[in-house]
Order: C-alpha cells, then sequence, then structure tokens
C-alpha cells in the first residue's frame, strides 16, 4: 500500500528536501522533535525494518553514509546526533516506509523513554 512518503517520493506533495539521488531521499520532517529531525528514506518501498532483504543490504548502508554528510553539512557532527528506525506499533511506527529519523542539535537522554 502507497504511504504518504511514495507522495513525497514522486513530488505529489511537496517536503523540505534536503537530500536526493537515485536511491534515496531525505527531507525535514513536518513535526520536529528536535531542532534538525531528518527523514532519510529510500525510495523503492520497504514497509517496515521486517521487510528488509540481504539484497538491500547496500541500499541500507547507503542511508547510513547519507546520513552522515547530513550531520556533517548541518554541523552536528562534532556535538553528536542520534539515529532511530522505529518498527510496527510498539516501535512507535506511524509510516509504513522505512526511515531513518535524523536528530540534532540538542542532547537525548539515554535510554529513551
Ligand atoms: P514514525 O513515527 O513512523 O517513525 O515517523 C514518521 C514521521 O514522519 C513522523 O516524525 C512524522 O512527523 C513524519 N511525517 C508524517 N507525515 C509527514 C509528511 O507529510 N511530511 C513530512 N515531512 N513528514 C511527515
Amino acid at each position: 500500500m502507497s504511504t504518504i512518503f511514495k507522495k513525497i517520493i514522486d513530488k505529489k506533495i511537496d517536503a523540505d528536501i534536503v537530500y536526493e539521488n537515485d536511491n534515496i531521499l531525505a527531507f525535514k520532517d513536518v513535526n520536529p522533535i528536535s531542532p534538525i529531525h531528518i527523514l532519510i528514506i529510500p525510495k523503492k518501498e520497504i514497509p517496515t525494518l521486517n521487510d528488509i532483504a540481504v539484497s538491500d543490504k547496500e541500499l541500507l548502508g547507503e542511508m547510513f553514509i547519507i546520513a552522515q554528510k547530513i550531520a556533517k553539512k548541518l554541523n552536528i557532527n562534532k556535538n553528536g546526533y542520534r539515529v532511530v528506525f522505529n518498527c510496527n506499533k510498539d516501535g512507535g511506527q506511524t509510516v509504513h516506509h522505512i526511515h531513518m529519523h535524523l536528530l540534532g542539535g540538542r542532547s537525548f537522554s539515554w535510554p529513551p523513554g
């Protein structure tokens, strides 16, 4: 089933895009929980972390490389940042298209709530 993120990938709805290549899109979260809150998503529709395949490992690795680049560009790499993938109900996933939250600009507690 298509999600709101697929509509963003297809440019049917607007998003504040910070990075794009053939495989990956990154854009600002519409409801940020920190001064920097970027969503990094594969253009391939994968609903949850349960659905990733071995053949997706390069794609998943690329998401981390892009997170690293964005963190450097936004100057949060030295102070640090958090990346989060939520999975299904208990993980707090609301959009069923896998996405990495890149969170920065403030400190985060551990363990999370
Ligand atoms: P999840 O809870 O699934 O891990 O995260 C989904 C995230 O997508 C939420 O942080 C939410 O604010 C964000 N989000 C939902 N709909 C939209 C949208 O239409 N545009 C943007 N930019 N972010 C969205």
